[in-house]
């Protein structure tokens, strides 16, 4: 754990206050109550989702009624969290340290996504349009192919942008420097909408490099992402943090076989030995499904959120900051060049006698003691292909 002064951790509880109910207020609950106002006057949701389904413009449709979903999704988790909050306090007497008690509890769930909403302000904004325009000029020489508009196009752009993001993501996972950039995002220990929110402000800088060196070699054009993919990307990415508050199961019936789903999201938010490094897509699990990496929910294996690291998720510094901070002091302790930068590159848990603590031999750790709960695609193809060969042979 990283510790930080007590008066910063004032400066924090002051900003989350200040900030969940700006954030709230101006971003959540008035649009909303705009939307119906103008629903009610003729000219707003309905409407306009009606004229854009005539005019062709189906994902834009689509894209209405999600957000719409996912503002009142969000409010009723937050709701819920509050509600629970003073629940679990109902029959003490109002003291300080029963206002305490519940305002740790709703920090516990929430405070990471205030403050990781509030603070980059301050920062360099994120220019994730920048950085496409500043990589594809370069990158589209290597271009082997131009595609076009049509339909068929649109399901191959849209699976390279997967494979992009399941490159960025896999990456970021598996490698230690990147990994300390993504990790703000998985530190939350429970699973709410606003976890969409959480992440790293300069995440994205590599990440849309990572991204756009891919597109630009599949030749997916500039336009093809903005707005139709990107905006699925983010309403879908979203969507997909709807915790148990809002969709109990979150597997989406027959869905779960053709789209990533709330269900695969929080497995990849797990910190469980079998979910570790699993599910990395956004919208389709093509790849994850391919590369041997999709992971289904097992009934028996009840999701931890969070990293294995022991954090204090309501402390700023420590989850926005914290796996930068333990990096470098393993950077400065470790003997020979060679180990300080394999350090940098290799994954979380890495060190330089073992690999025993990495996702992949836990994983491998626990399948070991359970080998029925392996279910991932690849083991499956595997799996089926032994009984195969030993029946026939
Ligand atoms: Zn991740
Ligand atoms: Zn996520």
């Amino acid at each position: 754990m990283i510790p930080t002064n007590k008066y910063w951790r004032w400066v924090e509880n002051a900003v989350f206050i200040y900030a969940f109910f700006l954030i709230i207020s101006r971003d959540w609950i008035k649009p909303f109550f705009v939307y119906l106002w103008e629903t009610l006057q003729g000219k707003g949701l309905i409407t306009g989702v009606q004229e854009q389904f005539k005019e062709g413009l189906f994902s834009e449709s689509f894209l209405v009624i999600l957000w719409e979903i996912i503002i009142v999704f969000t409010l009723w988790e937050i709701g819920k969290v509050i509600y629970e909050a003073f629940k679990s306090e109902k029959n003490k007497p109002w003291t300080f340290e029963k206002g305490s008690s519940i305002f740790k509890y709703i920090a516990k769930t929430i405070k990471p996504t205030f403050l990781a909403t509030f603070f980059p302000v301050f920062l360099p904004k994120l220019i994730q349009l920048d950085v496409f325009k500043m990589v594809e000029p370069f990158f589209n020489k290597f271009s082997f192919h131009v595609i076009h508009f049509h339909w068929y196009s649109w399901i191959y752009g849209y699976l390279i942008w997967e494979l992009s993001t399941w490159v960025w993501h896999y990456c970021f996972h598996r490698v230690r420097m990147f990994w300390c950039f993504h990790s703000p995002h998985h530190a939350p220990n429970d699973l709410t909408l606003t976890t969409a929110w959480v992440h790293f402000f300069a995440e994205g800088y590599i990440t849309t490099f990572m991204q756009w060196i891919i597109l630009s070699i599949a030749g997916v054009p500039f336009e093809m992402i903005f707005p139709v993919i990107w905006g699925i990307e983010v309403g879908w990415g979203t969507f997909i943090h709807a915790g148990e508050r809002s969709l109990k199961k979150g597997r989406l019936g027959f869905l779960k076989h053709f789209l990533i789903t709330p269900s695969h999201h929080r497995v990849h938010h797990a910190k469980n030995p079998l979910y570790m490094d699993t599910n990395f897509c956004t919208f389709l699990p093509f790849w994850d499904w391919l590369f041997g990496t999709l992971q289904p929910l097992k009934d028996e294996v009840k999701i931890e959120y969070g990293i294995t690291r022991k954090m204090d998720v309501t402390n700023f510094i420590d989850f926005y900051f914290g796996e930068f901070i333990v990096l470098f002091s393993d950077v400065k302790n470790a003997k020979g060049i060679k180990n300080k930068l394999l350090y940098l590159v290799k994954p979380p848990g890495w060190e330089p006698e073992t690999n025993e603590h990495t996702a992949a031999e836990v994983r491998k750790k626990f399948l070991t003691q359970y080998p029925g709960l392996d279910a991932t695609s690849k083991k499956y193809l595997f799996e089926k292909q032994f009984k195969l060969n030993r029946q026939v042979s």
